[in-house]
């Protein structure tokens, strides 16, 4: 790992004043230190804001439930408010990555985290991501690849918890230490086609104080499909939420921004209960614009289970079969 210059920020002013000079923020760190030692990142200044706690904690306000930007996955998957009535969203991390990583990773490192593509994270490959010339995907092996295309490049989004904040339309509440700043979570990412190096579009100058959810759904469930139970990434998620007679139906881990699957929501219309042969159809629709590369074709199958299980589990059902 390259040596690095390292501040602490202990309030939104001192923040931004180093975000100015350069300074890349460290929350958690597990995403960031990884790329670092991975070489991937070249960030030559860290400031760490795991001081500033006014970022953290769960609060309902305004008729909906603020999440502070240092508030850790374990603080989401134990909050019993969320559990109550949003339990889809405690779900999508209760399992995420490892108890320890889940005690120190934040809800805002959690979605700005950068894609887990293994030719983007090795130094060796440099792909388009990187400013190279090829994305290494196309070629070569692309079992954890996007089934949708996007764009020139292929990675997944990595977050679990992103899906869940896209059903029920959040709002990404930033700073640049002077002005309040707020970004609707529904096109807060970036597709490969609409930029190459950023999944977001939060700018380097400005920092993200709080996630806020406007409004509980009615029905909510998460459903995702690992090759292991922990230390692990989903090969494919689903979270679905019912709330003003709409269902929400969002993708995780198979398209390179969290995917609004719309075919499958027309497809469930108002409908509150849903059966299984409806929850079948709506799978079949969520897929139906999938085009798999070599070797993942496997994981149309998982996307389609997942979203079928996702609408069956919100409505009460076994999902299981
Ligand atoms: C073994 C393993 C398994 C994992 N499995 C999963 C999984 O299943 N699902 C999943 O979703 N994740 C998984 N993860 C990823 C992990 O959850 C993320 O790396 C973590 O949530 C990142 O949060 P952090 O606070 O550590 O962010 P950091 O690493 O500190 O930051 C990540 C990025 O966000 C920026 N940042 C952080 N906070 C702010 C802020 N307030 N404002 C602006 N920018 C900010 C940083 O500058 C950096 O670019 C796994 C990780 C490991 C190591």
């Amino acid at each position: 790992m390259r040596s690095f210059g390292y501040a602490e920020a202990e309030n939104a002013q001192g923040l931004a004043a180093a975000l100015g000079k350069g300074y890349r923020i460290k929350a958690g760190g597990i995403d960031l230190l990884d790329m670092m030692k991975e070489r991937i990142d070249k960030s030559e200044r860290i400031v760490s804001i795991t001081g500033m706690t006014e970022l953290r904690g769960i609060k309902e306000r305004d008729g909906g439930v603020a999440i502070g930007a240092l508030t850790t996955l374990n603080e989401i998957a134990r909050d019993e408010t969320l559990r109550k009535a949003f339990p889809a969203l405690p779900d999508t991390v209760c399992n995420a990555a490892t108890p320890q990583v889940r005690e120190v990773a934040t809800i805002a490192g959690n979605i700005l985290q950068r894609p887990r593509c293994w030719f983007f994270r090795q130094a060796e490959y440099n792909c388009l991501r990187k400013s190279g010339q090829a994305c290494y995907a196309v070629a070569g092996d692309n079992t954890y690849h996007s089934i949708y295309p996007m764009g020139a490049c292929h990675i997944t989004h990595p977050s679990n918890i992103a899906p869940a904040l896209v059903a029920v339309g959040a709002q990404i509440i930033a700073s640049d230490g002077k002005n309040p700043k707020s970004y609707d979570i529904r096109d807060f990412f970036l597709t490969p086609e609409q930029d190459l190096k950023r999944e977001n579009k939060l700018p380097q100058n400005e920092f993200i104080t709080e996630i806020f959810l406007p409004k509980m759904p009615e029905k909510s469930a998460y459903v995702e499909v690992k090759e292991k139970q922990s230390f692990d990434w989903p090969l494919a998620a689903c979270v679905a939420t019912y709330a003003d007679k709409k269902w929400s139906i969002i993708l995780a881990h198979v398209a390179p921004v969290p995917l609004r699957a719309t075919l499958a929501e027309n497809v469930v219309g108002e409908k509150a209960d849903i059966d299984e042969n409806l929850a079948l159809q709506a799978a079949e629709a969520a897929v139906k614009t999938a085009q798999p590369m070599a070797y993942n074709g496997f994981r149309v199958h998982l996307a389609k289970a997942v979203v079928r299980r996702a609408l069956l589990k919100a409505c009460g059902k076994d999902f299981h079969a």
